[in-house]
């Protein structure tokens, strides 16, 4: 009844898409061979280690986030390696199945589904790992199942402090463009990404970016798939290998109108401190609708929150009642629990989650939240008031003092 009208899906990837970057794919396809696309793939590149904080490679990929993760895995280890996977959600679980398929010994260590990295815990195994068996650490920049922000650089610090020569290998699918990520500061080795979360474009681009170290590990292999090669990608300038085949034309040009959004007109800091101001929005909201049998965010410590997606906790059903209930009534669509709850609740009907990332701003959080505080009532699902007020004060406020911080967040820095 009250649907009709933009329709709004607030899932954590495919995000929203900016009309502009739909119709910059509208074209039909450039000569592959020779001309414009070249620069555009060169530009490309050089835009996404900006967005990254990397100074080394990026190969380009015609894949899904999935399609990168193999990637990144054939050009680090052989068949029979041993990779460590540190698992804050659902994300590391599915790249170590991956791994497994591809004959990799994966080893997994699981820190639940509402916790950041124990450092400690890391430590002892590589510790243990006195032979440097493990040539690879694979973990989730943000998990987006749990919307877990995981501290790179200080991983990056226990690893060096044990003198462990694996490489560190970050998954920045659902972070980059939306929580600060800083490849070269943070030392990390190889990181993928992909183009539908933060860079607000459709599914179909995957970037693998490597260092030194990366780049040293891959000379170090006696076989990898050509159709994998970081190599061949990343160092060509013919327009046709850098996609070992024909190359995405139209995702590239939507890509590159995404890229000029980010870059060249808002400018990288004030997307990161939209994200961090519409984040708080959210989180303000929560904390005010909170009732002990409503409401709660699953990650009660803002410090490890991302500013992508934010996890909720509704109880008895009431996540998937609240989507549904969005999605008929209202137009908007919310994101699933994703592997929050045990088997008492397999497909996660107890949870939701909002995704937050890419092409939102101020309106668009403000009527999701609204659109939930109404189904909240509809539904009868108990609640605090006050949620839309608290979360207006936060939009009221950032916009006031710039410097504004609603929630402690060691990772703020403006
Ligand atoms: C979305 C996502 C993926 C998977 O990407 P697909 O494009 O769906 O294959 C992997 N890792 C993270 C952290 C993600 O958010």
């Amino acid at each position: 009844m009250l649907s009709h009208g933009l329709e709004y899906l607030a899932i954590p990837g495919p995000s929203v898409i900016p009309n502009r970057v739909l119709q910059a794919m509208h074209q039909p396809s450039p000569n592959i061979y020779a001309g414009h696309l070249g620069d555009v793939i060169k530009t490309v590149k050089k835009d996404l280690n900006t967005i990254a904080g990397s100074s080394g490679d990026v190969a380009l990929y015609a894949s899904n986030g999935h399609g990168v993760w193999e990637a990144a895995l054939a050009n680090i280890v052989m068949p029979g390696e041993t990779v460590l996977f540190l698992a804050t959600g659902q994300f590391a679980f599915h790249w170590a199945i991956l791994a497994r398929s591809l004959g990799i010994d994966a080893k997994i260590i699981t820190f639940g589904n509402r916790a950041t990295i124990d450092l400690d815990k890391v430590r002892d195994v590589l510790t243990r790992d006195s032979n440097h068996k493990i040539k690879a650490i694979c973990v989730p920049h943000v998990d987006t199942a749990t919307s877990v922000l995981n501290d790179i650089n200080a991983l990056r610090q226990t690893i060096n402090e044990l003198n462990h020569p694996a490489l560190l290998c970050v998954d920045i699918i659902a972070s980059l463009g939306s929580d600060r990520f800083e490849m070269d500061n943070w030392g990390v080795d190889v990181a993928v990404a992909a183009c539908q979360k933060g860079l607000m474009t459709p599914a179909g681009l995957a970037f693998l970016f490597f260092g030194q170290k990366g780049a040293a590990a891959r000379t170090q292999l006696n076989q990898v798939s050509a159709y994998w090669d970081w190599n061949i990608r990343a160092s060509t300038d013919q327009i046709y290998a850098s996609f070992f085949g024909t190359p995405p034309t139209q995702h590239l040009f939507g890509l590159r109108t995404a890229l000029d959004m980010i870059l060249y007109e808002e400018g990288l800091e004030t997307v990161l401190y939209r994200h961090k101001v519409l984040a708080q929005t959210i989180w303000a909201a929560l904390d005010a609708w909170r009732h002990p049998k409503g409401l709660r965010m699953t990650l009660p410590n803002s410090d490890i929150r991302s500013h992508a997606v934010t996890s909720i906790e509704a109880g008895s059903q009431n996540g998937a009642r609240l989507q549904n209930w969005t999605t008929q009534n209202v137009g908007l669509t919310l994101g699933c629990g994703l592997g929050m709850a045990g088997n008492s609740d397999p497909e996660c009907r107890d949870y939701f989650r909002i995704g937050h990332m890419g092409h939102v701003n101020g309106h668009m959080i403000m009527g999701a939240l609204g659109a939930i505080d109404a189904g909240l009532k509809a539904l009868d699902i108990p609640h605090a008031q006050g949620a839309l007020d608290a979360a207006a004060s936060v939009i009221a406020k950032a916009t006031k003092y710039p410097n504004f911080v609603a929630h402690g967040n060691g990772h703020v820095h403006r």
